[in-house]
C-alpha cells in the first residue's frame, strides 16, 4: 500500500517546510518537494492536503484509559479511549496502570493490562509499570520488566501505594541499573492529609476544598525532595504532570546543574486555573495535582517553550461527572479528567496559533520528545524509515468544544465552550488511515503493543 500526501506543510521538531510525504506499507518512504510530479505505481493513493499542516502522529505519554480505583472504573476503557485518541490525532498512548492489589508483584499490573488491551486498541499502545511497595522481590523484578519493553515505572509520593524516601532511592537505583527510568507523581502526602482532614470537617462538599488541600508547596516540596533523591542515586528522573511555577523553578535549577531531569505537563495546567473550582460544576476539575493560578499557567507555557518542560501529555482519566457527583465529599471524588482527544487541537490552537509555541516546538512536545524519552524508537518523527504515523491538522477547522461532539466516553469535558482551531482531518497509523476526511475508518484491534527500550 502506497500513499502520497501532497501539498501540505511538513512540521517537524527540526523545522517546517513544504514537501510531499510518501508512505509505503507501514513506513515513511520519502519526503520531497515534488514527489507528486513523479509517476507513481498504480494503486498509489494521492491525498491533497493543501493548506494543512502535516505532523507526526501524537504520542500521549500519560493516559489512564483503563483505570479502576476503589471499585470505580473509568468510563472509556482501551477501545473507546484509543478511538478518542485517534480522533484527536494521537497514534500512540503510553498507559499508566493503576495500583495492583496489595503485595502484588511488579509484573502483575502490566501483564493484566496487556491482556485487557489485546485486540481492543485503535491506536498503538505501550505500558508503564507502577511501584506500590518496594522490597527485595520487587527490586529483583525490575530488570525483567525493563527487558519486556516496560522500561518506565511510576512511583507515587502520596496515596496508599506511596513509596517512602528509602523506597524511592532503591527504586531509582534499581531502574538505573536496569536501563530504565522512574516517573514520579510528586505531592507531599502529609500536607494533603493534614489539610484534607481539616477541610473534610469544615467544607466537605465545596469543590474549592480540593485545591486547598493540595496547595502549591505540596507539589514543590515533593519535587524538591525527588530531585535530591534522584541526585543521590545518580539516576535520571521524569516528573509527571508538573503543575506549579515553584516546582518548575526547582526543576530548572537541577537541569542547570546538569542533572538528567525530565518534566511533563498537561493541557489542563496550561489552560485552566483554580477559579474553575468556584463554578457550579466545580467537581469536574477534581484531579491531582489540582488546577493552579494564572501565574503558574504562564510559567508552564514558558517552560514548555524554552525546553525545561519536555513533554505535553494528558493524564487522561475519564471518570464521569456523574461518578464525581455521587461521591459523599470532594475528598471521595474519583480524580481525573478526560483529554486524550483534545490534546493536539488545544495545544495547536492555544499554543501555536497564539504564539506561545513555535510549530516545531509543538511537534517536539506532542510527539518527538515523548517518543524519544519513552523509547518508542520508530515513532514521533516524519522521516524515511519511521513508522507512518501521520496526522494532518486543518488550521482552518474551528470548532466549539462540546462534550457531546467528542468521542471520549464521558459526560463532560473540562474545555466545554472553548473555541479551538486546528483539528485533525486525516490520521494514519502505520500507513493505514484511521481517520480520513474526519470520518473514523480504522478498526478495533488495529493498534499494537509497542515494546520500548530506552
Ligand atoms: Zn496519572
Amino acid at each position: 500500500m502506497r500513499t502520497l500526501i501532497t501539498g501540505g506543510l511538513i512540521a517537524r521538531a527540526d523545522g517546517v517546510f513544504n514537501a510531499d510525504l510518501l508512505i509505503e506499507d507501514e513506513r515513511i518512504l520519502e519526503l520531497g518537494e515534488r514527489l507528486h510530479e513523479r509517476a507513481q505505481p498504480d494503486g498509489t493513493q494521492i491525498v491533497d492536503v493543501s493548506g494543512c499542516v502535516v505532523v507526526p502522529g501524537g504520542i500521549d505519554a500519560h493516559t489512564h484509559v483503563n483505570l479502576t480505583v476503589g471499585g470505580a472504573h473509568v468510563s472509556d476503557g482501551f477501545e473507546a479511549g484509543t478511538l478518542a485518541a485517534a480522533w484527536g490525532g494521537t497514534t500512540t498512548i503510553v498507559e499508566h496502570p493503576g495500583f495492583g492489589p496489595q503485595g502484588c508483584g511488579l509484573p502483575d499490573q502490566p501483564a493484566a493490562y496487556l491482556e485487557e488491551a489485546e485486540g481492543q486498541c485503535r491506536v498503538d499502545y505501550a505500558l508503564h509499570g507502577v511501584f506500590r511497595h518496594v522490597d527485595e522481590t520487587v527490586l529483583e523484578q525490575v530488570p525483567g520488566l525493563v527487558a519486556q519493553g516496560v522500561p518506565t515505572l511510576k512511583a507515587y509520593t502520596t496515596y496508599d501505594g506511596r513509596l517512602n524516601d528509602e523506597g524511592l532511592l532503591r527504586a531509582f537505583a534499581a531502574l538505573k541499573d536496569a536501563g530504565g527510568l522512574l516517573a514520579v507523581h510528586c505531592e507531599n502526602h502529609a500536607i494533603t492529609r493534614f489539610l484534607g482532614e481539616r477541610l473534610r470537617r469544615e467544607a466537605p462538599r465545596d469543590p474549592r476544598s480540593h485545591p486547598q488541600s493540595r496547595p502549591a508547596p505540596c507539589e514543590a516540596e515533593a519535587v524538591d525532595r525527588i530531585l535530591k533523591l534522584a541526585e543521590t542515586a545518580d539516576a535520571p528522573v521524569y516528573v509527571v504532570h508538573l503543575s506549579t511555577a515553584e516546582g518548575l523553578a526547582r526543576i530548572r535549577e537541577a537541569q542547570r546543574a546538569g542533572r538528567p531531569v525530565i518534566a511533563e505537563t498537561c493541557p489542563q495546567y496550561l489552560l485552566l486555573d483554580e477559579s474553575a473550582y468556584a463554578e457550579s460544576d466545580g467537581l469536574k476539575y477534581v484531579m491531582a495535582p489540582p488546577l493552579r493560578t494564572a501565574a503558574d499557567r504562564a510559567a508552564l507555557w514558558e517552560g514548555l517553550a524554552d525546553g525545561s518542560i519536555s513533554v505535553a501529555a494528558t493524564d487522561h482519566c475519564s471518570f464521569s461527572l456523574a461518578q464525581k457527583r455521587a461521591a459523599e465529599t470532594v475528598f471521595d471524588c474519583p480524580g481525573g479528567i478526560p483529554g486524550v482527544e483534545t490534546r493536539l487541537p488545544l495545544l495547536y490552537s492555544e499554543g501555536v496559533l497564539r504564539g506561545r509555541l513555535t510549530l516545531p516546538r509543538f511537534v517536539e512536545v506532542t510527539a518527538t520528545a515523548p517518543a524519544r524519552i519513552m523509547g518508542l524508537t520508530s515513532k514521533g518523527r516524519l522521516e524515511p524509515g519511521a513508522d507512518a504515523d501521520v496526522t494532518v491538522i486543518d488550521p482552518g477547522d474551528e470548532r466549539l468544544v462540546r462534550a457531546g461532539n467528542l468521542h471520549q466516553q464521558t459526560d463532560f469535558t473540562p474545555y466545554e465552550g472553548m473555541v479551538v482551531r486546528g483539528w485533525p482531518r486525516h490520521v494514519w497509523l502505520r500507513g493505514e488511515p484511521i481517520i480520513f476526511a474526519r470520518r473514523a475508518c480504522g478498526y478495533t484491534g488495529q493498534g499494537r503493543f509497542v515494546p520500548r527500550s530506552l
